[in-house]
């Protein structure tokens, strides 16, 4: 367990599993938008969505990134590989 204590590591998972959790928290509130009709507010909720979701993948891809290069993820570094192709 103390070997994969990379604080790096933590610190850019924690990252992603906010960003992911933004998302969740963004696209309810742009469904509750959406059925409520008001398409301007929509419009503006919607480019937030886009934004965020760049903000996920470069998130995805710094802790990619840094698993494969500082190594501190023995096992992971096939699957961090996997899901950026
Ligand atoms: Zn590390």
């Amino acid at each position: 367990m103390t070997e994969s204590k990379c604080a790096d590591f933590e610190r850019l998972r924690s990252d992603v599993d906010a960003k992911l959790q933004h998302l969740i928290e963004l696209t309810t509130l742009l469904l509750q938008v959406f059925r409520a009709g008001d398409y301007k507010v929509f419009s503006r909720y919607d480019k937030d969505l886009e934004n965020s979701v760049g903000q996920k993948e470069r998130a995805i891809g710094a802790l990619r990134q840094h698993s494969i290069e500082h190594r501190c993820q023995p096992g992971k570094t096939e699957f961090m590989k996997e899901f950026n192709e």
